[in-house]
């Protein structure tokens, strides 16, 4: 009997994801015993050719991780799509455009520009900068980063940044057992990560006001409290569970990989909504006090999220 196709592709990505796949470890094994994977190119020798060659709709699933930013992710995007019953957006860059999203506070000639010739690592004497005569065969940038939903159409999410393997193992194994979840889901639990924190019998549960958000250098916190009531932020209250609480089990704040709960649109729109109802502050001027104390206000609430933002016009206006 033929075993089911799998194909896993990485956009604009840090790797993460990929080595999340790896670090499913005897999963993989399993994994590979039931599919045939026959396109992984950070991993294995498999040729463009070779999957241009499938007919359309023959491959059971397409892993794809990363953000779109560039021409040939829109094309090999597009492609696996053709290819595939199932698309699956695999971690935060490719569920919301992640951290690599937050390029859309610049212009993709200025980060180019910045990187090649300005930074300080940067040994250029002819400024030459990649994709700079209008001849060059090279995939080019686009204007700003997509979520790979904007581009193509998507079954299902994985989130996380990098999502943790028993989920992935989870969402590729109810597929190939065919035993889809509904389509649109993300692939994680429905209530927000406080629910499952370890530390979430120390969560205030009347009010709690804060006069100045701390940052993580300026105190010494008791790793068995709850962040928020010890003055730091922690996004768990406004982000989805299901990362196994990593973070905050290695002593840090939740930052929002997992990105929002179901009925949110917005994740930082949501998270600047919640840290605004903490604010002790009866005056604008309080207010703005506590909102200075936090140096990159739309790199912490839109961590993972800028690119699937309805205000992203704003911050980027404004940047
Ligand atoms: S989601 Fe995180 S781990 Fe995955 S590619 Fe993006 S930055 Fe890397
Ligand atoms: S706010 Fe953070 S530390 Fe507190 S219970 Fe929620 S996830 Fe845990």
């Amino acid at each position: 009997m033929t075993k089911p196709r799998i194909a896993l592709y990485w956009c604009a990505s840090c790797g993460g994801c990929e080595e999340a796949v790896l670090d499913m470890a005897e999963g993989l094994l399993r994994l590979t015993s039931s599919v045939d994977i026959v396109f992984w190119p950070a991993v294995m020798d498999t040729r463009y050719a070779e999957l241009t060659d499938f007919p359309d709709g023959s491959i059971h699933a397409s892993l794809i991780n990363g953000a779109i930013q560039q021409e040939d992710h829109v094309h090999m995007a597009r492609l696996l799509r053709r290819k595939s019953q199932f698309v699956i957006a695999s971690g935060a860059c490719a569920h919301l455009g992640g951290v690599i999203g937050l390029a859309n506070l610049n212009r993709p000639e200025d980060i180019l520009r910045r990187v090649y010739t300005g930074a300080d690592t940067a040994v250029n004497p002819n400024g030459v900068i990649p994709g700079g005569s209008p001849d060059a065969d090279i995939s080019r940038p686009l204007k700003r980063v997509y979520p790979l939903d904007r581009i193509v159409a998507v079954d299902y999410y994985i989130p996380g940044c990098p999502p943790p393997p028993a989920l992935i193992e989870k969402a590729l194994t109810r597929l190939i057992e065919n035993m889809p979840p509904d389509k649109g889901r993300v692939l994680a639990e429905t209530q927000a990560l406080c629910h499952f924190c370890p530390r979430k019998n120390s969560l205030p549960s009347g009010s709690l006001l804060i006069s100045k958000f701390k940052r993580l250098h300026e105190t010494c916190w008791d790793p068995s409290v709850c962040f928020l009531r010890q003055g730091l932020i922690c996004l768990g209250p406004v982000t989805r569970g299901g990362c196994e609480s990593r973070c905050i089990s290695g002593n840090m704040p939740c930052r929002g990989c997992f990105g929002p709960l179901d009925a949110v649109t917005d994740q930082g729109g949501k998270a600047l909504s919640f840290m605004a109802a903490l604010m002790a502050a009866d005056t604008e001027a309080q207010a703005s006090a506590a909102v200075a104390a936090i140096p990159d206000i739309a790199g912490l609430c839109y961590r993972y999220s800028l690119a699937a933002s309805v205000l992203e016009p704003i911050f980027s206006e404004s940047s």
